[in-house]
């Protein structure tokens, strides 16, 4: 299975990793939620105006680019 994102993150503000994976809003497809178990995604759930980080670090951080 090839990697559905090859984006490289920005660091972490938290602990200055570039270890995030992107969140992803909205409906999940079957794919996606693949994707998310698989350690290569996190799902965001329903989108907030306003509350919408794009990534996930393994340190619990979510934060913008
Ligand atoms: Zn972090």
């Amino acid at each position: 299975m090839t990697r559905l994102f090859e984006d490289t993150p920005p660091p972490c503000p938290s602990c200055n990793e570039r270890a995030a994976r992107p969140i992803i809003y909205g409906d999940a497809s079957a794919e996606m939620t693949l994707a998310s178990r698989l350690g290569q995604i996190a799902l965001g759930g329903v989108p907030q105006e306003g509350n919408m980080p794009q990534w996930l670090c393994p340190c619990g951080m979510r934060y913008e680019d």
